[in-house]
This record gives structure tokens, sequence and C-alpha cells, in this order.
């Protein structure tokens, strides 16, 4: 782009306003090849890969669904490939959002947990939390992110929970109706981490794509991938069910970004393919 050696590495976000929840696109541009960054946000890594011909590098990041609004700096240090470093700061704020609240009714053992329930829901928790604080090093998406199913929202990302009567954890996906049965396809390519049955999320599939990035399938009647396979994008890896806590057949689907949950659907708006627009 003929920009002088020493001019800075300009750091673009193209999102509008940010608010909890949202996952953003953010872009380096430096004046030659950079060879390594290192950043965060929020308090999470923010982990950039290359572009093109390494002067330009793009990462995925997330504000969690209940970050507080205030202002937050993207921060890091940028190797160029010639060993001189320099410092990346660029400040956003996060604008307070309202969520609707939702009331459910679901099978009273969901929320009620019985002794055994409740010590195998805190071990599914821990097995989660341990898959979002780890990062495959490698992306392994490339094409863009597609919807699993086609079909209309019923239920919103992000809305306050309350489960017959008692407050829950916010909405972390978004609820896809569709019939039991439906295929559901891989939003992108990756790696199966895990296929289980879950006590509350019911026979859940999660992807790896990389870099920290995990899409998660939740409710499913069939799941057909196991821990390990490698998925292609728009490949069918489960069928649309209704088990674990739910009113009806759906697919609930989700995203985690370095452990923010966000809303799956933002990876289907990105401005372009990670390997777009060279
Ligand atoms: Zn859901």
């Amino acid at each position: 782009m003929g920009l002088p050696s020493d001019a800075p590495v300009l750091v673009e976000i193209p999102s509008k306003a940010l608010a909890p929840g949202d996952l953003l696109q953010v872009r380096l541009h430096a004046p030659s090849p950079i060879g390594r960054v290192e950043s965060s946000f929020i308090e999470q890594p923010v982990r950039f890969y290359p572009m093109g011909d390494g002067r330009r590098w793009e990462a995925l990041a997330g504000v969690d669904l209940e970050v507080k609004p205030g202002l937050y700096s993207l921060t890091g240090t940028v190797w160029m490939s010639d060993g001189r470093s320099k410092r990346l700061k660029k400040s956003l704020r996060v604008l307070p959002k309202k969520f609707p609240i939702q009331r459910i009714r679901v099978r009273q053992k969901y929320v009620t947990l019985n002794q055994r329930d409740s010590e195998r829901a805190a071990r599914e928790h821990r097995q989660l939390t341990e898959i979002w604080e780890s990062a495959t090093a490698q992306r392994l998406w490339a094409k863009p992110f597609v919807r699993p199913v086609s079909s209309k929202l019923t239920s919103g990302f992000g809305r306050r929970r309350i489960v017959n009567g008692e407050p829950r954890s916010p909405h972390s996906g978004v609820d896809l109706k569709a019939t039991t049965g439906t295929p559901i396809r891989a939003a992108n390519s990756g790696r199966v981490v895990m296929a289980k049955d879950l006590f509350f999320a019911g026979k859940t599939i999660i992807l790896d794509h990389g870099l920290g990035l995990y899409t998660v399938y939740a409710h499913c009647s069939k799941m057909h991938a196991k821990p390990g396979d490698p998925v292609g994008q728009g490949e069918i890896i489960g069928e649309v069910g209704a088990t674990g806590r739910v009113t009806g057949p759906h697919l609930h689907w989700a995203c985690r970004i370095n452990g923010a949950r966000v809303n799956p659907l933002d990876l289907t708006t990105l401005m372009s393919a990670p390997d777009g627009g060279r």
C-alpha cells in the first residue's frame, strides 16, 4: 500500500458500536510484513492470522454476553518480520444492551436437580469450561460461515431466562426451529471436540474451528460425528431433536470465541471470507 516502513500498524474495526454478545472482526494493516502478533481484549487473548502477503492480519474477538458496558482496549504487540516491534492499542466502547426476558416451562427435573443430576451438570460444566479455555493454534476454517439449518429464528440470543419461575443464565445461543430429524450442517470446517449427551444441552456436538473459535449444536436427536473427526463446511454432523432441557424440537446453535459467548449469527455476516479480498 506504499506506506513508509516506519508508519504505525493501523487497527481497523469494521463493526458499529459494540454491545454485549457481539463478535467483531479486527484487521491490522502494516507497512511491512508482520511476523507475529500478541494481543488481548477484555482479558481474553485475540488470535490474529496472516492474510495474503503478511501485511494484513485478521482476528475474531468477542464481547461476552455479560460484559459490563464501558470503555475497553484492544492492546498488544506486533513483531515485524524484520525484528522491530510496535505497540498496539485501540479503545472500544461497549454500549449497554437490554435483552428481553423470556419465561419458559420445562420438566421440573431440569430446574430442581437431584444430587446425581447436580453432580453430573457440574462435571459437564467443568468439561465445557476446559474446552472454552483451550485453543488450537491453527485456523481450521477458510470459507464463509453458514447457518446449520435453514429456518426462521424462534428464540433470540441473550434473552434473560426465567425457567419454571426461577431466574437462570441468559440464553447463550440462538434457537433455530426445525422438525426432529432435520439434518444439521457444520457452520464451517473444523474438528469435532465433543459429541456427547449432556444433562442440559442434550446430545451436543462441539466443533473446534481453531484459534479459540468453537460452534455448538445442542438438543440433537442423532449425532453423526465423533470426537476427533475432521468436518468440512456444510457437512451433516447430526439431526435436530428435543434432547435435554427443551420445550420442543429445535437446534440450539451457539458460538464461543476465546471463552466469550457471542451471537453465532454474527459469524454468517462477517465482512468477508478469511481468504477473500486479497
Ligand atoms: Zn437455545
